[in-house]
């Protein structure tokens, strides 16, 4: 850059167009100025004329000068007019401040040239009208360009103070005075000019600095809400399948229902629940299981179609179906049927075919019959009827279901009753060593024999106790009652108690049974808590957890219902477990298949590998108990070594050794 452009940057100096605030100030510059400089020109104007007339008689030669300028500054003012709500790039506005620039010095060399031909040159008046109009001339510009400073002071360096400079050099007493206050009022207002452009700059910085922080504030505004959403769709959405979750389903379901009652629309709901799915995710890993379940997830949600239908995976291999536009049976089975048929092509998963099959339960949500908790159940009636259909069974509900439907409905009203859950009783089952027979445990078992309904089986209440969220309460006072009674017993004796689904994977339910414990007064130490394979499937993690810290608290943690239809090996591998429970289904043929006693065997030289002791569940023959004994099964539960007792009658089984000598000897 030469220095000539230098010099002319600085004088003209307007500000930078490359930082924002500079941007910003242009902006605000160039704005300030479309308001003010039609104004300017039109005083410039006013003040040529009123000089031109004032000047009076000879105007022929001074009038050229004027109109030259007049003409001028009608081009300008027309130029200024047009561009009043123009907006600029700040190049283009550098361009237009410097322009003014120039123009400002132009008319100010016109006008102070004109002003000292007259005064020279016109009558003794003229030396007036042109200190007047001059000097009005000159501030006035000044003022309507006062937002770009370097154009301001052109007027009062180029026409103010060339007009004092004159009348001090005129040497007479008025026109010295004269000369001298124009000067002083001109450097006051060079001063001032200074002082606003400061201000001026500082209110435009701060004001960028807010603007940018409003930016800012409404940026992160922005980005908070976007997280919020992502968070949400992520509460929402089950990671591996990318469906809803169970929690987002029967939140829309909770709402079309709702919308249901206001309009003539109802849908169906349905649930579907896979077949053979357990083995795959047993035998081949959770990989293999999760690819499935993923492919599952893809293949429902394509047969699903229709305008608002909804599939979520609400459970392990449980899948929640909302179909809207759905009012008969007939279309809810053919819909059902359907989804259905997707599961029937086999699933590649990893080179390996894998077949796998649903049932579908559906139920009807109309305006009079929307009623969400109810037709959940009778979703659920439906597919344990579908269930019974065989594979890939679909069963609508209908009132011939209700009968079961009614007695569920009967167990869960007597469950929400307040007194229920001291009206379950408990008894306890012996487990014994089947060498030397002796009592190394009793297993507390539920009994509820209710007024009216009369007796309802645990495996019975149980589940609807998890539905309603009432048995962590159940489950308490059983504990309770139990280790009651177990501090009765032998300190050898252990109180073994089954743990349900729900309340294991609930996260603080160990710390919930150790407090009970504690109440009670029991050893930790004394307690075997049984869990089965489907509770670990529900949520493993917290499940681990429960687990982990039952067992610091000293307690056994066995496995039971081992071999019930899909004993899950791999669940041997990924938890500790201190004993297994062999289900009676491993137990009840060996004495007449000898395929069931080599299986037997084979389990239970898997758990003698693993150092894990065995309970043989559900003997109930001395041939079963001598096999037993011989493949090596240490321990044994089951009606021949005895059935359920009542509290009193294993409190006198279980006693310590003084105590029933004691007995004894009284009787
Ligand atoms: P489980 O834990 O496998 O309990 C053993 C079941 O087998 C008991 O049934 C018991 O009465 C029965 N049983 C015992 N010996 C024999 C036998 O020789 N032959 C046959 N066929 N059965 C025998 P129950 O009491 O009806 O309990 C059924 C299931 O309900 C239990 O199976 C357990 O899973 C659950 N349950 C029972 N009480 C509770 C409880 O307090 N809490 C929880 N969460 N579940 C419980
Ligand atoms: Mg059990
Ligand atoms: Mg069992």
């Amino acid at each position: 850059m030469g220095w000539g452009k230098r010099l002319f940057d600085r004088l003209t100096d307007a500000g930078e167009a490359e930082s924002l605030a500079g941007r910003v100030l242009l902006d605000e510059r160039y704005r300030a100025l479309q308001r003010q400089i039609p104004f300017l020109y039109i005083v410039i104007l006013s003040n040529l004329l009123g000089l031109a007339l004032a000047a009076g008689g000879d105007l022929s030669a001074p009038f050229k000068a004027v109109t030259l300028l007049v003409a001028l500054i009608a081009f300008r003012l027309v130029h200024w007019l047009n561009a009043r709500d123009r907006t600029l790039a700040p190049e283009r506005i550098l361009r237009e401040l410097k322009k003014t620039w120039i123009y400002a010095i132009f008319f100010s060399v016109g006008f102070c040239t004109w002003s000292f031909y007259l005064m020279d040159y016109g009558d003794s008046d003229a030396y007036n009208y042109v200190v007047l109009f001059g000097s009005l001339a000159a501030i006035g510009c000044a003022y309507g360009v006062s937002r770009y400073p370097a154009a301001a002071k052109i007027p009062l360096l180029l026409v103010g103070v060339p007009l004092s400079g004159k009348l001090i050099l005129t040497l007479q007493a008025a026109h010295i005075g004269m000369g001298v206050s124009l000067g002083v009022v001109l450097l006051v207002l060079m001063r001032l000019l200074s002082l606003q452009e400061e201000g001026f700059k500082a209110l435009v910085e701060s004001r960028t600095g807010m603007n940018l922080e409003r930016e800012r504030a409404r940026r992160a505004e922005r980005l908070a809400k976007a997280e919020k959403a992502k968070a949400k769709t992520i509460a929402d959405t089950d990671p591996l399948t990318g469906l809803a979750n169970r929690r987002a389903f029967l939140r829309i379901l909770g709402r079309r229902a709702a919308a249901a009652t206001r309009s003539a629309e109802g849908f169906a709901l349905g649930t579907v629940d896979l077949d053979g799915f357990k083995p795959i995710n047993d035998t081949f890993g959770h990989a293999a299981g999760d690819a499935v379940l993923k492919e599952v997830g893809r293949r429902l949600a394509a047969a699903a179609v229709g305008e608002g239908a909804l599939i979520a995976r609400t459970g392990g291999d449980e899948f929640g179906l909302l179909l809207p536009g759905v009012h008969s049976d007939a279309a809810a089975r053919s819909a059902g049927a359907a989804v259905c048929a997707a599961l029937q092509e086999p699933f590649r998963v990893e080179g390996r075919e894998f077949r796998i099959s649903g049932c579908c339960g559906l139920t009807l949500l109309s305006r009079d019959d929307c009623h969400v908790e109810e037709a959940l159940v009778r979703a659920d009636t439906a597919l344990y009827r579908a269930k019974q259909n065989g594979r890939a069974g679909v069963a609508v509900f209908s009132p011939d279901m209700d009968e079961m439907h009614r007695r569920r409905k009967q167990v869960e009203t007597a469950l929400r009753e307040p007194e229920a859950k001291d009206r379950i009783g408990i008894v306890f089952q012996p487990i014994r060593d089947l060498a030397t027979g002796e009592l190394r445990a009793f297993e507390a078992l539920a009994r509820w024999d209710h007024p009216e309904l009369g007796r309802i089986p645990p495996d019975q209440f149980i589940p609807v106790a998890e539905q309603i969220n009432v048995i962590e309460e159940i489950s308490d006072a059983l504990l309770a009652a139990a280790a009651v009674e177990a501090k009765k017993w032998a300190a050898a004796v252990r109180l073994s108690f089954n743990v349900s689904a729900v309340q294991l994977c609930t996260a603080g339910s160990a710390e919930r049974m150790l407090a009970v414990l504690g109440e009670a007064g029991m050893d930790p130490g004394r307690l075997q808590v049984e869990v089965t394979e489907t509770a670990l499937l529900v949520d493993f993690e917290v499940a681990r957890r429960n687990l982990q810290s039952l067992r610091e608290a000293g307690a056994r943690i066995v496995l039971d219902d081992f071999g019930a239809g899909h004993a899950s090996i791999s669940y041997l591998r990924e938890m500790q477990f201190d004993g297994i429970k062999l289900d009676g289904s491993l137990v009840a043929p060996v004495a007449d298949s000898l395929r069931s006693r080599r299986l037997l065997k084979g389990v239970l030289d898997l758990c003698a590998s693993m150092g894990l002791p065995c309970v043989a569940e559900h003997i109930e023959t001395e041939e079963q108990m001598a096999l037993l004994r011989e493949l090596g099964c240490r321990d044994g539960q089951g009606f021949i070594l005895s059935p359920p007792l009542h509290p009193a009658a294993a409190a006198a089984l279980g006693a310590p050794a003084v105590r029933r000598l004691g007995r004894r000897k009284a009787a």
